[in-house]
């Protein structure tokens, strides 16, 4: 399913110029670098041109040209995609279809609870679009000031609100695509019930681009929380965050919106390395939790909150905490959590992963994890983190202190392998929200069986017969 030589490449660019216009295309090479290369600097493509399209009609219009040409396409948002499946192969035979400019609100509807949004519209400002009319857009997460809607659905992104909205899938009522041949399907619906055979739209989302390009999406909104209330707490272990997490559960009921996890060391990259950071406690503790509530009601939720920290004070399951008294300092304490992807660059090369596993189960991945790396490199720091409500962890790997980073990194596939084997044997992930894309695309393999994997063949066949939708990403070419 690769894609066919381009015989007339200067043609076909041509002609997609005619279509965007010069504000639509980008090809002087200074320019082109930003959309070339991925925030953690690890994937570095080629491509003879960055188009970016304003409407559905001028993306229908390059994707049939494309198809005509046999030019393959990725496609590309906000470019915080952290598998590498935004930024083209270095052979440079892709264009990059970037759909920042498709960034229309379409409409917002406070009484269906409804915003749609074009694909290239920032998170941050959907967010902020729902809130004039009084509304919640749920989906968060640290790159929300860049990352896009589009992007944001084709990653199936996650974040820190899953434990209470879920993941974008579940904020989805509909979508309007682009397929690989040009024809624009108008799967705008503001449904909340439409059982009408196949959900074609749960295709395309987490499709990571390989199926077709999301031009717009229907997402539900909720009614805005009056009151949020925020607390970091030190917890004796990781069994006592999970019995912490069960225990503050069943006392506020829905109102959990976030529980997050970080060990010391995501303390001391951030007030080593992120400015304005300070340490909320007044001594260093292993591990702590992140935790909000929030509520739709006014009042008595920071007297839940004290009577959680009360009661997990008495079990020891906390040992000690401060719970924010204002927006500025709930901000302060989820700026430690949301700057750790920066915090840990500093400190060297970093080995990435994201699983999940069975809730449950998180104290025990963490503990073997850890071991397993220590082993593997005598002096490597595991710096586990993340939403382990959703027993998501974020459980990164850096350098030894003063070792060599190349050859750090050299162990990047070794690493994985142990840390994904850990998760499977746990019932686990070995991707919980970033996706696959090229990063982790034999991994995939590995684990899915080949019932699943012909499946997903079946499906790629099927709506991409011509393999130019990004190419080897997810799946091999
Ligand atoms: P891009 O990176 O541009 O693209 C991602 C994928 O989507 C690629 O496969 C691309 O081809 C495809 N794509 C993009 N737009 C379209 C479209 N319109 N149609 C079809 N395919 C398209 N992710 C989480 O899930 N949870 C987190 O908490 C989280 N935190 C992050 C924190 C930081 C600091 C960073 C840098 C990243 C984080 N991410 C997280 C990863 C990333 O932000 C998400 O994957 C995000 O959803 C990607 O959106 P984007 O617009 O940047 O997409
Ligand atoms: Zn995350």
């Amino acid at each position: 399913m690769t894609a066919v030589p381009i015989p007339n490449l200067p043609n076909a660019l041509a002609r997609i110029r005619a279509i965007v216009g010069d504000k639509g295309c980008v090809t002087d090479p200074e320019a082109m670098a930003p959309f070339l290369i991925d925030d953690r600097k690890k994937f570095l493509g080629k491509t003879p041109m960055i188009v970016r399209p304003a409407t559905t009609l001028e993306v229908a219009a390059v994707v049939e040209l494309c198809a005509q040409h046999g030019l393959a396409i990725v496609p590309q948002g906000g470019n915080t995609g952290l598998c590498g499946a935004q930024i083209p192969s270095p052979a440079g035979a892709e264009i990059v279809l970037n759909l920042s400019r498709l960034n229309r609100v379409r409409d917002v509807d406070p009484i269906n609870y409804t915003i749609t949004a074009e694909a290239g519209c920032i998170l941050a400002e959907v967010q902020a679009k729902a809130a004039e009319v009084d509304r919640l857009m749920p989906l968060s997460l640290a790159a929300e000031g860049s990352c896009e809607i589009g992007g944001n659905l084709s990653t199936n992104a996650g974040g820190i609100n899953v434990l209470r909205y879920g993941m974008a899938r579940d904020l989805v009522l509909g979508i309007e695509v682009v397929l690989p041949d040009g024809r624009i399907w108008d799967g705008l619906r503001r449904l909340r019930k439409d059982n009408t055979g196949y959900d074609l739209k749960h295709l395309f989302i987490g499709a990571e681009g390989t199926l077709g390009i999301i031009t717009a999406a229907v997402l539900k909104l909720f009614p805005r929380p009056r009151e949020v209330v925020t607390a970091l707490l030190a917890v004796p272990d990781l069994d006592s965050a999970l019995a912490l997490m069960v225990q503050a559960r069943e006392a506020s009921g829905d109102k959990l919106t976030a529980f997050e996890l970080m060990e010391r060391i995501c303390f001391d990259f951030a007030l080593r390395h992120v400015p304005g950071t300070h340490d909320p406690l007044n001594q260093a503790y292993d591990h702590y939790v992140l935790l909000e509530l929030s509520s739709s009601e006014t009042g008595g939720l920071r007297a839940t909150m004290e009577s959680i920290l009360e009661s997990a004070i008495e079990h020891g399951t906390v040992i000690d905490g401060t719970i924010a008294a204002n927006d500025a300092q709930a901000k302060a304490l989820w700026r430690i959590r949301e700057t750790q992807n920066d915090a840990q660059k500093p400190e060297g090369g970093s080995i990435k992963h994201d699983v999940s596993v069975p809730v449950g189960q998180v104290p025990e991945f963490i503990r073997r994890a850890s071991a397993f790396v220590t082993t593997l490199i005598p002096g490597a720091r595991p710096v586990a983190f993340g939403h382990v409500g959703d027993g998501n962890v974020h459980f990164n790997v850096s350098q030894p202190i003063g070792a060599d980073r190349a050859r750090f990194l050299a162990r990047w596939p070794d690493m994985n392998h142990g840390i994904h084997d850990i998760a499977h044997a746990l019932g686990g992930s070995f991707s919980a929200e970033h996706g696959v894309g090229v990063l982790k695309r034999d991994e995939l393999v590995r684990f899915k069986s080949p019932v699943e994997i012909e499946l997903m063949r079946r499906i790629k066949a099927a709506i991409d017969p011509q393999g130019l939708m990004n190419p080897g990403k997810v799946l091999e070419p």
